[in-house]
């Protein structure tokens, strides 16, 4: 009983652990069913379940819509300097504190977006199947990150299960013209065309056109299908980005030709896209027998997808491609930006599987025996130091 009193955050965060086990969430949901897949599999490696409370983590950060990861940020940055400020301590202790905590928020941020880190892995069921994307950028986007080759980019994909990828640039048809050289996975030809408030995800070899004569409004828009067809070409419209731009006109995209609809995309802004609207693009797409689709519009930042299709490739229509996606962004579209600080966790913790609650619970334990450990005064060796910093009252001896 004195140990919880002592260490109340840990004791709480345990059992927020095992509450959170009452309201499970998959680990892979079908985007159109919202059922998680009978022949598919989110695999998490020894070592992401091993460090599951920082695994967990940094995939919760990376699947965070942008108004909701600015306000998560915001939040907890001025949450743990205050409570740095707050807890007792000389003035300079307290200052160094509240910067700590701030910084710890910062540096989180920067770790999601860079630090290499084991991740989980699609494996289906299916051995005809084929795990693909449909959408993802290099270097040679404006906004790719700088230096991400078509290498790198094969071998992000083929760390998550992954076997083929269009590479879809910003208005840059792939493949380059120089070859890429050996590459993990396959990459197939592609392009994201930037036209009239919506951006078109082109599938197959395209050839350049002149984006101005389909920027001037929407019919001339939906000429660009029938242009993608003439060049062998499919053509996928990216809503969840722009979705509010083109509510009233997906009838008109359908009979202007387009083949289908991005229902998910793990892109910041994308991962707002609202479930109501996904349900309304689901049912326009059942009905005319078009393709949905996920994308991971991966630009080099982040090293999780929050998305993975499983296709057959010689099948059409809305049946030949099943999207599965994490949980955690779906729900980004069905939250309000506001409660991000507090939801995000919560949604993080139902979504982990046994392996990782154990996980989570050994590390907390071990937090707490370490804490609890007698020390002599001027003992302070190795997290010592840190935890007293941080104001850990010293523990009472004899
Ligand atoms: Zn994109």
């Amino acid at each position: 009983m004195k140990l919880i009193t002592r260490h109340p955050i840990p004791f709480a965060l345990a059992a927020l652990v095992l509450l959170a086990a009452l309201w499970p969430l998959p680990p892979l949901v079908d985007a159109v069913t919202g059922q998680p897949p009978g022949d598919a599999d989110l695999l998490r490696p020894f070592f992401y379940v091993a460090l599951a409370p920082l695994s967990n983590t940094l995939d919760a950060l990376t699947f965070l819509s942008l108004g909701r990861a600015w306000v998560l940020i915001g939040t907890w940055v001025v949450a743990l300097a205050a409570w740095g400020a707050l807890r007792p301590g000389s003035p300079p202790r307290r200052v160094l504190r509240a910067g700590l905590g701030a910084a710890a928020v910062f540096l989180l941020a920067a770790a999601t977006v860079v630090v290499p880190r084991p991740v989980p892995r699609l494996e289906s069921a299916d051995s005809s199947a084929t795990v693909i994307d449909y959408h993802a950028h290099t270097a040679a986007s404006h906004d790719g990150r700088r230096g991400w080759s078509p290498a790198d980019l094969a071998a992000w994909h083929a760390a998550q299960g992954f076997q083929a990828s269009y590479v879809t640039d910003h208005n840059v048809p792939y493949p380059p013209l120089s070859p890429p050289g050996d590459l993990a996975i396959r990459l197939l030809p592609g392009v994201e065309w930037s036209v009239y408030r919506q951006h078109v995800v082109a599938l197959g070899e395209v050839r350049p056109i002149n984006r101005d004569s389909f920027s001037r409004d929407t019919p001339a828009m939906l000429r660009l299908f029938g242009e993608l067809h003439r060049q062998g070409a499919l053509a996928i419209a990216s809503l969840p980005e722009y979705w509010e731009n083109h509510r009233e006109d997906l009838e008109a995209f359908v009979t202007a030709g387009v083949d289908g609809f991005e229902i998910v995309n793990c892109a910041p802004k994308g991962l707002a896209f609202p479930p109501a609207a996904r349900r309304d693009v689901l049912e326009l797409a059942a009905g005319h027998d078009l393709l949905v689709a996920g994308a991971s519009d991966n630009h080099g930042w982040g090293k999780v997808t929050c998305v993975w299709n499983v296709t057959h490739p010689a099948a059409h229509g809305f049946q030949a491609n099943h999207v599965f996606a994490r949980p955690v962004a779906l729900a980004q579209g069905a939250h309000p930006a506001w409660e991000a600080a507090i939801t995000q966790p919560w949604l993080m913790l139902r979504s982990l599987g046994w392996s990782e609650r154990i996980s989570w619970l050994t590390w907390i334990a071990l937090i707490v025996l370490y804490r609890a450990q007698p020390r002599r005064q001027g003992q302070a060796a190795g997290l010592g130091i840190l935890a007293r910093s941080l104001g850990t009252r010293p523990p009472d001896r004899g």
